[in-house]
């Protein structure tokens, strides 16, 4: 019997665990190194849409996913007082802006985690400082590690999310910000948050969500515009802005968890390089104003292992990886143009223009371009097919 070709996965999120799933259950022996010091539980609402509710349903984590669910059953805008300036379509897909399974980033990772056998090794608090790709040591592809490890693997698979470290030693990467920041936190629910997403715009191009979750909590999220990336003193920033606006600041104030992201898209010529392969926000980090970043690293999981499983030469089936992701990674970078400016208005004549657009842009004929606000990572090509060996 020959011995199993080993894989290693660096970043332990929804794209690295979703690898070594099916990397696993194609035969692979598999080491995933992550280099916070335990499990990162973190992160606000994300849905899975489109192809990879089918990948979620090979997984047989589909139930798993939907006894999670935040419980969201809808998406309002609403104004100062909190009345709903208008509802987003849902439509009977689950595509509209909320989806039918919306889950919490952490409790989606934690359910791929789970669903690991234990020969899958989790390694916590580790990264890769050099990788070497001579193949001198036996091996194509020889890591070492901060913790002075040396590990040799026939794949390495970087799944660090978009300011990956590892993708920066190896690739050449265009970065493109978008200059938009969003801040997520977690702040206590209070007797009349409801289960819709509630969604309120401000002037100077400042949004505030809030968002039911199955935790007891309410989960907030301020979007604003930022042309130089500095992220501001927040409370600076929206000074004025009003609906609930006072009560998220105090919140985050007083949140441990709260994640700050300046948008930054990742364009990559090409997402792999002998035996190594970006995967996730580390390869195309479509940021989530594109939407739909977790069920991409869902599916990139399996369509490497399918493809990796159907051809022998890793850098063929690299290749067809690739060639199989692109479309719907370019469908979800390629925003509207002018999108920015709708979404974020910064006068009182934008913001009334948008909530006038609104009624329209919601109306039966253009729903459709209002659905592109919530992008799907769909795919018009089926899944390659995957023959579990294990
Ligand atoms: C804690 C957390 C909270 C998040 N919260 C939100 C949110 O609220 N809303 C949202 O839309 N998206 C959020 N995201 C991003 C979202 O998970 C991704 O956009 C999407 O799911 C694609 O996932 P990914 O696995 O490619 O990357 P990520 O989810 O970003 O995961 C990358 C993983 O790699 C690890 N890592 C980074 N560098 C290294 C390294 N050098 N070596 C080893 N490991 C490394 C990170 O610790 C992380 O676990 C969050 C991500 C994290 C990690």
């Amino acid at each position: 019997m020959t011995a199993p070709r080993r894989a290693l996965v660096t970043g332990g999120s929804i794209a690295g665990l979703s690898a070594a799933y099916w990397l696993d259950r194609t035969g692979w022996d598999v080491t995933v190194l992550e280099r916070s010091a335990g499990f990162r539980t973190g992160g606000q609402n994300v849905d899975v849409r489109g192809v990879a509710r089918e990948v979620l349903d090979r997984m047989g984590l589909t139930e798993a996913i939907r006894s999670a669910n935040t419980g969201e059953t809808g998406t309002v805008i609403v104004d100062e007082q909190g009345d709903t300036i208008v509802r987003l379509p849902d439509d009977d897909s689950g595509e509209g802006a909320t989806a039918e399974l919306e889950v919490l980033r952490g409790d989606f990772a934690d359910a791929i985690r789970q669903a690991l056998p234990d020969r899958v090794r989790l390694v916590f608090d580790d990264a890769v400082i050099a990788v070497d790709e001579d193949g001198s040591d036996g091996r194509p592809v020889t890591v070492r590690t901060r913790s002075g490890a040396t590990l040799q693997a026939e794949l390495l698979v970087v799944a660090e999310g978009v300011r990956s470290s590892t993708r920066d030693l190896l690739f050449t990467v265009e970065p493109r910000r978008l200059g938009i920041t969003m801040e997520f936190g977690t702040i206590p629910r209070i007797p009349s948050d409801d289960d819709t997403w509630r969604w309120y715009n401000a002037v100077e191009g400042r949004q505030v969500h809030l968002r039911p979750d199955n935790h007891g909590t309410t989960r907030a999220m301020l979007a604003y515009t930022n042309d130089d990336g500095e992220v501001p003193d927040r409370r600076d920033r929206y000074a004025g802005a009003g609906w609930q606006t006072d009560r998220v600041l105090d919140g985050f104030e007083q949140s441990d968890d709260v994640y700050v992201d300046d948008l930054t898209q990742i364009h990559a010529p090409s997402w792999h390089r002998g035996s190594v392969v970006l995967l996730g926000d580390a390869a195309w980090c479509v940021t989530p104003m594109g939407g739909g970043g977790s069920s991409l690293a869902l599916t990139a999981g399996y369509v490497l292992a399918a493809s990796l499983a159907d051809e022998s030469d890793t850098t063929a089936a690299l290749g067809a990886f690739e060639a199989w992701m692109r479309p719907l990674v370019d469908r979800i970078q390629t925003m509207p143009s002018g999108i920015k400016h709708f979404a974020y208005p910064q006068t009182k004549l934008g913001l009334a223009a948008q909530r006038a657009a609104h009624h329209v842009l919601t109306s039966r004929p253009v729903a459709p371009l209002m659905a592109r606000l919530t992008h799907t990572a769909d795919s018009d090509q089926p899944l390659p097919a995957l023959e579990p060996t294990r």
